[in-house]
Parts: structure tokens; C-alpha cells; sequence
């Protein structure tokens, strides 16, 4: 209902790349059999020391840099306990009062004219609980794999408005993150995981209204979907006099609803202190200087280089530069053209969204992985650009570009497939074919504009595909005008 007002801040927990875990050399890699990478310090055996990695260190201090957060020069570590069967030390390795990154931000698209900064409260580093395997008749058994992998946890301040922000925001960072290459951004694996806080307000107030925190979605349109649900069912609530609880819910994908977890009355006591176990992580000027200068372009001001640089349309920037590969895929293709241009640009942008990219799905790989040269796509752009043959005859000869990586021009002589434009043998061929079709020149006579296709369609065909359809268009409208 419009004279409310939602609230949202969202918690995200990307687990990082490196290749050994947070505070041991336990490999992190993925689909291990259970409890094979594990050792004493992930394990949290008496007596075991932690080492901190250096790679955690350096990847949040990326993001850090890439959504425009101050980064604390002195940080230290802090023991947060509980205990579950997956946290097999009683307590996590975490930040507490002073992360390492804090009061930054990240830029959202609301639609192509209008963007918003979205707060980042606080990013931080721990690590990650082992994994409860539950749905097996036997028992419950517990895999300590993932225990220890290193995580970053990014707080977002309270400013997203709707469900559709929130979706926004949290596809931004992800692709940030994909873009640093510190996170698959796969959520489905679990190596994004976004806790959604909500509440409602009536508009205007400036009090925040009673928070409810909705855990448990393994995709971003559910967490879209279960933002809205959860604002509906606030309001709904407080329309019928009632008061929200302040709660942690779950989302129901099955049943598409959001449900009580458990009810927050007092705050978990989680008896945090500094972790004795490391000295504090210290990041100074020289390690920042190296580490911004590491950083790629970000995904956003990538899309707005292209608008200017290459004149494209901002759906075709958006497209392309939503998966780095591609743009730089791109990019390159763009450097091996003969003739610079905004038309040529152009050209190249639609052939890369819609051939290239439908083989790299069809192929389910990356752009990377076709093996398909950049220079020999923009060699064939520029032969139809160029009007040497037309798009049909580019489409057609594609798929053998792809599979043997010949030349696109040398493929065109040796097939004799340059597209006639010699208007002297199109001229005949669509005389002979006005001589010997009188019935179809009454017709266009008469107002039937189709006979007009029938006429160039037929004129193609006849020369094998290899008429410039535009002459070929011109002549027959020429020789029809004047019969
Ligand atoms: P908690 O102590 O419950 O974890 P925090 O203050 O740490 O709460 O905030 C956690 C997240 O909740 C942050 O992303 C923050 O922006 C968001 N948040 C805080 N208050 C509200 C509110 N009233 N409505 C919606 N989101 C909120
Ligand atoms: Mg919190
Ligand atoms: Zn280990």
C-alpha cells in the first residue's frame, strides 16, 4: 500500500577464491570428499595456531577499494562464540569493532538515467562454518571441508526502498565481485549468501519501524520475491492493528512465503574478544597503492566508456559488459578493425550479442574457451560492413569460421562468395524475370507491393545469394516503375 514506505539493508557473504583456506594451508576447492581437507587448526584442536593468509587480505582490500570504502591501516580479529555442530571450534574467527573496510558505497542503475549509491556500512573478514548433512536416513553427519574457508561479510546501510533495489544492489556487488575475480558470485552454491533486513514505515516518518531479518535464499530472484512478500506481510500486519517482531524468518521457496525462525527477544550473547591467537593486520600505503593498481576497470564506468567511446546504445554496453570476458572480447575485436567507426562499432556489438554469445550458450563456456580468434570476427564484420558479401552469406560461412579458424576474406575468394553489386548482371536477371512473369507485374501494378519481394527474392536466388540486396531492390523497383 502506497502510504507505506519499506526499508532494507542487506548482509552478503561472498566466500573468496584463494586457494588455501582463511587461517591454514587446507585446500578450499570444492566437491572434495567429505572431510578431506581438514587439518588441526581448521578442526580447532587445543593447542593449534592460526596463520592469517595474505590472499584474504588482499581480496577484501580489493572490494574495500571497489565500492569506495576507507580502509583501516590497523584491524585486528575477534572471537565470536556459540556453539553448533558445524562450528567445531565454538567460535568463529571474525572482525568485530574495527573492519578492515568501512563507509564506502556502490553505485546501482535504477533505470538508464538515474542511479543511486547504495551505503556500505562496514566489510569484514571471517570464516566460514563446516557443512551439516542432514537429509540422509543413517544419520546427520558433518563435513568440515568448508571450515575455515575464508568469507568476507559486506553490511549494507538501510537504503534500499524496495524489492527491486535490493535485487539491483545485490546484482551490482556480485558482479563487482565476479569482475575482481575474488568470488564466483554463485549463489546456488552457496558462495554468495545475502541475509534481506526489512521493515515498513509510514511515509514520512523518520523513525525506522521494527526490522525482521529473512535468511535462506539461494537465488537473487528470491530474494526479490521474498522482500516483497515480507513487505506485504508487514503491512498487512500493522493495517490490522498488530506489531512486528523483531525476527529472524526463513524463506519458503516451496510454498513462496516467509516464516519464523526464531524470535530475537535479547540479542545472542556472543562474548566477543579480541582474537588472542593473531596479531592485528596491518595495511599500509604501499600494499594499497599496489593493490588499487591491480584493480580492473569496474562494470559501471565500463558501460559509460563504451557509450562514449564507442557510441554504442546503452542496452548493448549493458549487455556486453555484464560479463568482463565479453567485454574485453569485445574490445579486442574493436582494435583488429581496419576501419574505426561508430558504425563498425555497432556492428561488431551485434554480432557479438547475438552470434558469439548465442554459441557461447549454446556451449555452455565461457567466451574464452571457443577459440575463436577476435581478429577473424572483426575481419568478418568488416566484409559486410564493407558490403563484400552480405550479412546472410556472414552467417552462413560463421560456423566454419568457428570450427576451422580460416580467414574470413581468403574463405569468401576461395568460395567465390563476394556479393555482387555489378549492376550490368543483376540488370539482365531482373529483366528476364519481368519478361517472363507478366501476371506478377499486373499485380504490383494493381497496389500488390509483395510482388516486389517476389521479384528481389526471386533475383537472389537466382545469383546465389550473392546480389547486393540493396541494388538488387533498386533495380527491380527501377524496372517495375518503368514496365
Ligand atoms: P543487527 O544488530 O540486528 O545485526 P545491524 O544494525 O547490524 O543489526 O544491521 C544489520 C543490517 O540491517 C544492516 O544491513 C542495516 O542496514 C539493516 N537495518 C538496520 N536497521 C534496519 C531497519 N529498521 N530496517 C531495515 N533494515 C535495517
Ligand atoms: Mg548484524
Ligand atoms: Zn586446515
Amino acid at each position: 500500500m502506497n502510504k507505506y514506505e519499506a526499508i532494507i539493508g542487506l548482509e552478503v557473504h561472498a566466500q573468496l577464491l584463494t586457494k588455501s583456506k582463511a587461517f591454514c594451508s587446507c585446500s578450499t576447492v570444492f566437491g572434495a570428499s567429505p572431510n578431506t581437507n581438514t587439518c588441526p587448526v581448521c578442526l580447532g584442536h587445543p593447542g593449534t595456531l592460526p596463520l592469517l593468509n595474505k590472499g584474504l587480505v588482499e581480496d577484501i582490500v580489493k572490494v574495500g577499494i571497489a565500492t569506495n570504502c576507507k580502509i583501516r591501516p590497523i584491524s585486528s580479529f575477534a572471537r565470536k562464540n556459540y556453539f553448533y555442530a558445524d562450528l567445531v571450534k565454538g567460535y568463529q574467527i571474525t572482525q568485530h569493532n574495527d573492519p578492515i573496510c568501512y563507509n564506502g558505497f556502490v553505485n546501482i542503475e535504477l533505470d538508464e538515467n538515474e542511479r543511486k549509491k547504495i551505503g556500505v556500512t562496514r566489510i569484514h573478514m571471517e570464516e566460514d562454518t563446516g557443512k551439516g548433512i542432514h537429509d540422509l536416513d543413517i544419520d546427520s553427519l558433518m563435513d568440515y571441508n568448508r571450515s575455515g574457508v575464508p568469507l568476507i561479510e559486506i553490511v549494507s546501510e538501510p537504503d534500499m526502498r524496495n524489492a527491486n533495489e535490493a535485487y539491483k544492489y545485490l546484482t551490482e556487488l556480485r558482479r563487482i565481485l565476479v569482475y575482481l575475480g575474488v568470488c564466483t558470485g554463485n549463489m546456488e552454491e552457496g558462495a554468495l549468501r545475502c541475509d534481506a533486513n526489512v521493515s515498513v514505515r509510514l511515509k514520512g516518518a523518520t523513525k525506522f519501524g521494527t526490522k525482521t531479518e529473512v535468511k535462506n535464499m539461494n537465488s537473487f530472484r528470491n530474494v526479490e520475491k521474498s522482500i516483497e512478500f515480507e513487505i506485504a506481510r508487514q503491512i498487512e500486519v500493522l493495517e490490522n492493528g498488530g506489531e512486528i517482531l523483531q525476527e529472524t524468518r526463513m524463506w519458503d521457496g516451496q510454498k513462496q512465503e516467509t516464516r519464523t525462525m526464531r524470535t530475537k527477544e535479547t540479542a545472542i550473547d556472543y562474548r566477543y574478544f579480541t582474537e588472542p591467537d593473531l596479531i592485528k593486520v596491518s595495511v599500509d600505503e604501499a600494499m594499497l597503492a599496489s593493490l588499487t593498481s591491480q584493480l580492473p576497470e569496474l562494470p559501471l564506468n565500463r558501460k559509460d566508456r563504451f557509450i562514449k567511446e564507442y557510441e554504442l546504445p546503452a542496452y548493448d554496453a549493458g549487455v556486453l559488459v555484464e560479463d568482463k570476458s565479453i567485454a574485453d572480447y569485445y574490445e579486442e575485436t574493436c582494435k583488429h578493425l581496419s576501419s574505426k567507426n561508430p558504425k563498425t562499432y555497432k556492428l561488431v556489438s551485434n554480432w557479438i550479442m547475438t552470434e558469439v554469445m548465442r554459441i557461447v550458450a549454446e556451449k555452455n563456456v565461457s567466451i574464452t574457451e571457443i577459440d575463436l580468434a577476435p581478429n577473424l570476427v572483426a575481419e568478418l564484420v568488416e566484409l559486410f560492413a564493407d558490403d563484400v558479401i552480405s550479412s546472410r552469406i556472414a552467417k552462413d560461412i560463421f560456423p566454419e569460421i568457428l570450427e576451422t579458424g580460416i580467414s574470413p576474406k581468403k574463405l569468401v575468394e576461395e568460395r567465390n562468395l563476394a556479393q555482387v553489386s555489378d549492376t550490368a548482371s543483376i540488370e539482365k536477371i531482373v529483366k528476364k524475370l519481368i519478361d517472363e512473369n507478366p501476371e506478377a507485374v499486373e499485380k504490383f501494378k494493381s497496389g500488390n507491393n509483395r510482388t516486389l519481394g517476389f521479384f528481389v527474392g526471386n533475383t537472389m536466388k537466382l545469383m546465389d545469394g550473392k546480389a547486393n540486396p540493396k541494388i538488387v531492390t533498386e533495380i527491380v523497383n527501377k524496372y517495375l516503375a518503368n514496365s
